[in-house]
């Protein structure tokens, strides 16, 4: 099993059990497709590589109930109170 790098407190939601955290995004920017003239192939691959994403999600939130769970940063280490 990976390594969590993170130093969460939990590791499932005390109100459902779940495992997964969701912390919200804010995202920007413009993005391109290209489509193959000659086969319509459309190739997405570079499609968000120009988006900004910045964390607005103060807390981390049960990504199955959505209670609020704990405070993390932007790099999503734990803020302690
Ligand atoms: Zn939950």
């Amino acid at each position: 099993m990976k390594k969590n790098i993170y130093n969460f407190p939990i590791s499932s939601c005390p109100h459902c059990g779940g495992g997964k955290i969701a912390i919200r995004q804010y995202i920007c920017g413009y993005g391109e497709y290209y489509v193959d003239l000659k086969t319509g192939d459309v190739d997405t691959a570079e499609l968000h590589s120009g988006l900004q994403y910045r964390n607005t999600g103060k807390y981390a939130v049960c990504a199955d109930c959505g209670r609020r769970l704990f405070e993390v940063d932007r790099h999503l280490h734990v803020i302690e109170e």
